[in-house]
């Protein structure tokens, strides 16, 4: 099988064993938890675009390994034209789900993976690239979502890892034995852990010779023994616990981040694809933060798009919309979103061939997209938090609404146009909250910020990428200063 539909990918979930622990009790079923499950449709939408005919052209590809057609998520990138199909996949996603859909985290730890196996094969003589290929061919012919995990808790910023008081602050290798390594330590905020079949594990910093240990790249099942999640907060997540349908704002998609903890867990040395081989952990990582960088010009204008649509028909709904102001505040609101695409599109566009064979994005423009999206996405919020109004955050509930007893007041007291029911006027509304500042704030918001790195590891990238030197001798020849 090379395309599980969206039902097959649920039942395969269930089939997991994943020792999950939300708000302090193991979950039994993470599937169904009320919590989770929007977070799993999400990635769900993932497989249903995937075999529709409307949308193939993007949400699939043909394997470079088998010819067969495989989920773009499973994909390696194998011109420029994928690249660019692929963020226009994950705009799609972010229109279709307005949530985080998770699975592009796995997409780049394997296009990452690839290309730096390949030359630490060539550089060292190893031979971890056949190993990973081998997976790559398991995880395409399983259509599986693999979780990328890099991000480590780090403990103190100002200490190596090898140098923290708690060595398991960062992953790393506890023994090494005949058949394989075994690994403590944690990943945090994982992004769709908990939907995730398999964990392709990286090093999350360049490293040095004494942090040789933490140089460690691997994939292992989700539900590995030794392996437990511990599910992240997000702003307003009991309302889903509600069974309400309003004031959730999104009733059917989000997203969710993981605390993943690794208890001695044994990895075969057939999974194993980086093994203290330090001076690669930068190139990793650097790698991968690229493609996740690039990713972001894709998902977080899908939900761009979204958040757009809903703040026009709130000023619609409460007869603004032909205010002069309001008109331009949803003009800046699209070419503000427009913008990150264009970097995510051009970053794709300028991509080139790695020594391995797969595609990677321009670096610099990549890195210029992320920090564009440190910035835009929270002027468009609040941009859809001044035209959708107080009432946004003030609005009673939608028990309220449907109480017998005070609806009507409800009804008639927050009704905008007269055509519009109050209903949709409160849906909308509630979806602008959802995006700005509620469960879908994570991925719109902080994770904007944050999430593939802070804003200033993209500023020391284009510090690094920008050729500085190269500016100043045209600027030279212009002026007439005698060149070097
Ligand atoms: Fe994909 Fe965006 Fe979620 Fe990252 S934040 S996993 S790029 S949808
Ligand atoms: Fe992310």
């Amino acid at each position: 099988m090379t395309l599980k539909t969206a039902e097959q990918y649920e039942e395969s979930l269930r089939k997991l064993n994943l020792k999950v622990y939300l708000q302090g009790e193991l979950v039994k079923n993470p599937v169904d938890h009320p919590i989770i499950r929007p977070s799993m449709n999400s990635v769900k939408m993932t497989y249903e675009l995937a075999q529709d005919p409307e949308y193939k052209d993007l949400m699939t590809a043909t394997s470079h390994l088998t010819n067969q057609t495989v989920n773009r998520f499973c994909h390696l990138h194998q011109s420029t034209d994928d690249l660019v199909k692929k963020v226009k996949m994950q705009r799609l996603l972010g229109q279709k789900t307005a949530a985080c859909f998770q699975r592009c985290v796995g997409m780049d730890a394997i296009n990452a993976v690839d290309s730096v196996t390949f030359e630490m094969d060539q550089k060292l003589g190893t031979d971890y690239h056949k190993r990973f290929t081998k997976f790559l061919l398991q995880m395409q012919e399983e259509d599986w979502t693999v979780d990328g995990a890099m991000t480590d808790p780090k403990g103190d910023r100002s200490l190596s890892p090898s140098k923290q008081v708690d060595p398991d602050l960062f992953v790393h290798i506890v023994e090494k034995r005949e058949d394989g390594i075994v690994v403590c330590g944690a990943k945090a905020h994982q992004t769709g852990a908990i939907n995730s079949h398999m964990i392709l594990v990286m090093p999350t910093i360049a490293m040095v010779k004494e942090d040789a240990d933490y140089a460690v790249s691997f994939a292992a099942p989700a539900d590995a023994d030794g392996v437990l999640y511990i599910y992240g907060r997000q702003s307003c997540d009991t309302r889903k616990l509600e069974d309400s349908d309003i004031d959730v704002g999104n009733k059917q998609f989000g997203g969710h981040e993981a605390l993943m903890v690794f208890d001695h867990v044994f990895i075969p040395w057939e999974s194993v694809f980086m093994c203290g081989e330090y001076e690669f952990s930068g190139l990793l990582v650097e790698r991968f933060a690229g493609y996740h960088r690039q990713s972001y010009g894709g998902c977080k204008v899908g939900v761009g798009d979204v958040l757009i649509g809903a703040t026009a028909l709130a000023a619609e709904y409460n007869g603004a919309a032909k205010a002069s102001h309001v008109k331009d505040k949803l003009i800046e609101m699209m070419h503000l979103n427009e913008t990150l695409y264009a970097c995510g599109i051009a970053c794709s566009g300028e991509g080139h061939k790695t020594a391995s064979g797969n595609y990677i994005i321009d670096l610099l423009l990549a890195n210029v997209c992320k920090q564009n999206v440190t910035r835009f996405p929270y002027e468009i919020a609040r941009l859809a938090e001044d035209i959708a109004g107080g009432l946004m955050v003030t609005m009673p509930s939608e028990k309220d609404l449907k109480s017998l007893e005070i609806g009507r007041l409800v009804e008639k007291y927050f009704r905008g146009v007269n055509s519009v029911p109050t209903e949709y006027r409160l849906r909308i509304l509630r979806l602008i909250e959802n995006i700005t500042l509620g469960t879908a704030a994570v991925g719109y918001r902080t994770e904007s910020m944050h999430g593939a790195g802070s804003p200033q590891a993209q500023r020391i990238m284009i510090a690094r990428q920008g050729n500085m030197e190269q500016k100043k001798e045209l600027a030279k020849r212009i002026a007439g200063i005698p060149q070097k």
